[in-house]
């Protein structure tokens, strides 16, 4: 007798009684089984539905140009202009280098890895968080303290590539094209002029890890992180398409700028050029001599061709900073008042007591979200439940808030 092709599956013949579960169509069935088979068949043949994930795939009428790149730093980003340019352009040049066709074109595009210096809080993770908003490319941030050389405490330099890979979702490929921002790049610089006294783990021995990274190399990486142990299957990463952009505050490296600029000015012509040097400011004459005094070996600084630097922040680019940027500290908290209906204005001299006060503590950009927190804080907690539409923080106000939280931490001190 002919099976009743309701109990069936059309694809694999496998009776309802055999399957758990029979999805019936129009004029067949199918399994559970055959369902799955013929979802990866379709998610392997979909490039679309492959990168269902992320969408790493660039096409060269996308591509941002190095002037848009820039316009939309500047929407979060205060100043800093030469190295949103430096960023800009090395970013666009590495999708470049990802669109070329290497076996047909004879010129082949190097890689620019970027190296950012300028003081903590002036911008460069922020600039590297901003420019990623963008990318069409996983992009990860690792901090280089963490890292050491391969058996002692700390991470193995591999786990850098780790996080790249789980933000592409293990898609090596996509990860293989990705950018690297690596934090506090001055913390493995060399400590010292000898380093046989001491064994230097967190310094040139990482360099030199690092430095098979940058150059380009098929790198094993621990899925997970981490200590690489012999049990762990490791992913094999090419890192010769990876952008690598460093940063770090590299402390006391004016003084390495200065010693250099003085003993280069030898002469009249070379005094008149002294004259024009600004004291204030002597990062922006920075070179690569200067890393290399640092205590950075020259083979790093040989890969990371692209060398730029942040200005420090002065008055009026930290009272910007308070309300310009798309997402400035007082724009959000507005926001969130506007929330409760409320309407949250500021008296403009508040801005200029937190700007004052963050000078005062020292603590860049960094110290205006604490002072505003400081100001706000209660008006976050009550306000909501007075039933009050308007808000209006005085100059008064702020000043006996901040004050209040000073009178406490120095009774906790
Ligand atoms: P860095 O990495 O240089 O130590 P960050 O980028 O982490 O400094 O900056 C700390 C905070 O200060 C950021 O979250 C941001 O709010 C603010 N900030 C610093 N510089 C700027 C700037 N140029 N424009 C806007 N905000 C800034």
């Amino acid at each position: 007798m002919a099976k009743s092709p309701k109990e069936y599956c059309s694809f694999c013949g496998k009776p309802s009684s055999e399957a758990s579960l029979l999805i019936a169509g129009l004029h067949g069935n199918i399994c559970d089984t055959c369902a799955e088979q013929a979802y990866t068949i379709v998610k392997d043949s979909n490039p679309q539905a492959k990168n269902n994930k992320g969408d790493f795939n660039i096409s060269k009428n996308e591509l941002p140009k190095p002037v848009e790149i820039k316009e939309f730093l500047d929407q979060y980003v205060i100043g800093q202009d030469e190295a949103k340019r430096y960023l800009s352009v090395s970013v666009y040049n590495h999708y470049k280098r990802l669109l070329q066709n290497v076996t047909t074109d004879d010129v082949e595009i190097e890689k620019s890895n970027i190296i950012m210096v300028g003081s903590t809080g002036t911008g460069k993770t922020l600039l590297a968080k901003t420019i990623a908003r963008l990318l069409k490319v996983p992009f990860t941030i690792v901090d280089a303290t963490v890292l050491t050389e391969a058996g002692y405490v700390g991470e193995d330099i591999e786990s850098i590539l780790t996080r790249l890979l789980q933000v592409a979702d293990y898609n090596v490929e996509a990860a293989q094209r990705g950018i690297v921002f690596i934090d506090e790049i001055d913390k493995i610089a060399r400590k010292g002029d000898n380093p046989s006294i001491t064994r230097d783990v967190s310094g040139e021995g990482v360099q030199q890890g690092l430095l098979k990274l940058l150059e380009g190399s098929v790198v094993n990486v621990p899925p997970q992180g981490g200590r690489k142990h012999p049990d762990q299957k490791l992913i094999a990463v090419d890192t010769k398409n990876i952008l690598f952009i460093c940063g770090g505050a590299f402390d006391g490296i004016e003084k390495k700028i200065a010693q250099r600029l003085n003993t280069m000015v030898v002469g009249y012509a070379a005094s008149q050029a002294n004259v024009n040097i600004n004291k204030e400011n002597l990062l922006q004459y920075i070179s690569p001599q200067d890393l290399k005094s640092f205590g950075l070996i020259p083979e790093i600084i040989g890969r990371l061709p692209i060398l730029t630097y942040l200005n420090p922040l002065d008055r009026d680019t930290l009272r910007n900073i308070l309300t310009q940027p798309k997402n400035a500290i007082i724009k959000q908290y507005k926001k969130i008042f506007e929330m409760d209906d409320i309407k949250l204005t500021f008296e403009e001299e508040v801005y200029d007591y937190i700007v004052d006060k963050a000078i005062e503590y020292k603590l860049g950009a960094r110290g205006l979200r604490s002072i505003s927190e400081d100001i706000m804080i209660d008006a976050m907690f009550h306000f909501p439940s007075t039933g009050e539409r308007k808000l209006n923080i005085t100059l008064e106000y702020a000043r006996e808030r901040v004050e209040k939280s000073e009178a406490k931490q120095r009774s906790v001190a």
